[in-house]
């Protein structure tokens, strides 16, 4: 509920904000030298999810997210972005770090890479498939919910438990910095979304939002992609093709740059 307010304030407050003096923390001044986090989900003892579910052969969510993680920064590079991995081995970083080294670096956005499971308690779970991308607020449905404490209980695998002490709830709904990119946030999985949709065999999930922690310290518009089931065999041979996952990470690409270039105009007309 009381994400559901903020939400409705964001987006009725943001135009406006834009508009007076009170400007927004970080202002773009071009699309290029801009500076975007890529973060490879899981790594190290965290595995993340395995799959596919009925096959012979097993994948690691960690391994699929640092290759599409790494083709997406070259493919950003390419594009003329700057960009900063938060791993670029299989080791484990901390979901708390992840977001402190995008503040460290001044970055503009935040991109963070994963793969879906699907609930063994479904009815046919391997059959599951399809891409979503997520922003920063409150879990609204139970599937939301579902890849929220999914992909929070990484958090289980780092040492100092004192970093991701208290409720990142409470602490997403106290910090105005955060909720400032709400509305960034949401557009930016909008544009993935539509870019993914055009090479993604599987089906469209949408535009979603839930508690990710690792999103929770990054002061700047953050979404997290789920490219697929690693669940379900045809989505799995797909994320797992180097080919494919160059596709993956091109549109991602693309749909970045698009999005700067939007906020850039959407500035320059909303500016007096
Ligand atoms: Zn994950």
């Amino acid at each position: 509920m009381i994400a559901a307010v903020l939400l409705a304030f964001q987006v009725a407050a943001a135009p406006a904000m834009q508009g007076s003096d009170a400007a927004p923390v970080r202002l773009p001044s071009s699309s290029a030298h801009r500076t975007v986090v890529v973060d490879a989900g899981h790594g190290g003892p965290d595995n993340g999810m395995t799959g596919p579910i009925g096959a012979r052969w097993k994948i690691y969510e960690k391994n699929i997210t640092l290759q599409v993680a790494k083709k997406l920064a070259t493919a950003l590079r390419q594009r003329g972005l700057r960009v900063v991995m938060t791993r670029t081995t299989d080791t484990l970083i901390a979901l708390s770090d992840r977001g402190r080294i995008a503040n460290d670096h001044h970055a503009d956005l935040f991109v963070s890479i994963h793969v879906n499971a699907a609930n063994p308690a479904w009815k046919d779970p391997g059959a599951a498939r399809g891409f979503e991308t997520y922003f920063l607020a409150e879990a609204k449905t139970e599937d939301a919910k579902r890849v929220e404490q999914m992909e929070n209980a990484s958090v289980r695998f780092e040492t100092d438990v004192s970093a991701s002490k208290g409720d990142p709830l409470n602490f997403i709904m106290n910090d105005m910095a955060q909720n400032e990119h709400l509305r960034e946030s949401s557009e930016l999985a909008d544009f993935i979304q539509q870019h993914l949709g055009a090479i993604e065999p599987g089906p469209s999930r949408g535009v979603k939002q839930a508690g990710f922690r690792v999103l929770v310290t990054a002061y700047m518009p953050a979404v997290l992609v789920e490219i697929g089931f690693g669940t379900n065999p045809a989505d799995a041979r797909f994320i797992t093709n180097p080919a494919r996952q160059k596709e993956i990470a091109g549109s991602i690409a693309d749909a970045t740059v698009e999005y700067l270039d939007h906020y850039q105009r959407r500035l320059g007309v909303s500016t007096p």
